[in-house]
């Protein structure tokens, strides 16, 4: 059967009595950038969970690349080709821009001299360079999620996961940060899924989207399709 570059059948995430996701059927095509949208609760980082490996379906299957890769750990995973950023971002304070992205290569077996050349492509590729020397502490969040992209970089994916992409960072921030993710994709062939609560963003940088409500699917299409849905509506736009 030939299936598409991501996808989970019928995925179920129970936690004891508390069902987060619930026969969720997902699927995302290689090169496009998807969108996960939902209220809050509804188990759009539980799903990520279960893309990364963190968490094991109750039931259901997870594919990736065409291999059932339900079982496999975090680390293969990643090995796969799969990475992710955070909601909060977790960048060594006390470190560099650039030492932080070092630790992350180092984490690869990389050698020193390499490691070091690596680390500069990619804080070029996300803008940082005139930062690569200060401690990630005083990075500004929209400068943090860029820092974790970088990082990401470092594990050579082929999908990305991003979860709350322009959560927290200032508005005059939030094109810089969102032409970084679109070189992901145009110049680094990556596959992105993004989940995201500004509409505007998720509109101008999503092809395709899934709308989870209570860890369920509820509707689904092309981007503008599922903005445009009364159900989506109602929870984003606030209309009756
Ligand atoms: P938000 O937008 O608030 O981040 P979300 O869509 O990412 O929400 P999840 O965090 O995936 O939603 O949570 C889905 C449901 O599963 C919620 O009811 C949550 O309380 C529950 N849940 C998530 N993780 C666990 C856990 N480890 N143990 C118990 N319940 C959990």
């Amino acid at each position: 059967m030939q299936r598409n570059f991501l996808e989970t059948d019928r995925v179920t995430v129970a936690f004891g009595g508390i069902v987060a996701l619930k026969d969720v059927s997902l699927s995302v095509v290689q090169g496009k950038t998807t969108a996960i949208l939902g209220p809050n609760g509804a188990g759009k980082t539980t799903l990520f969970n279960a893309v990364a490996g963190a968490v094991r379906p109750t039931s259901g299957k997870v594919y990736f690349q065409g291999a059932d890769i339900t079982n496999a750990s975090p680390s293969r995973r990643c090995h796969a080709g799969i990475a992710r950023t955070f909601q909060i971002t977790q960048p060594f304070g006390g470190l560099s821009v650039r030492e932080n992205v070092m630790v992350a290569l180092a984490a690869r077996g990389v050698t020193m001299k390499e490691a070091r050349a690596e680390a500069s492509t990619y804080i070029d590729f996300v803008g940082l360079n005139a930062k690569a020397e200060d401690p990630a502490r005083i990075l500004s969040t929209g400068q943090r999620k860029r820092l974790e992209l970088a990082r990401a970089l470092s594990t050579h994916p082929k999908l990305l996961l991003l979860d709350e992409v322009t959560g927290g960072v200032d508005r005059p921030s939030i094109p810089e940060l969102l032409d970084v993710i679109r070189r992901l994709r145009e110049e680094r062939g990556i596959t992105i899924v993004v989940v995201e609560h500004n509409m505007e963003v998720l509109l101008g940088l999503a092809d395709n989207a899934f709308f989870l409500n209570r860890g369920e699917v509820v509707v689904t299409g092309s981007v503008e399709e599922v903005a445009d849905h009364e159900a989506v509506r109602r929870i984003y736009l606030g209309d009756a």
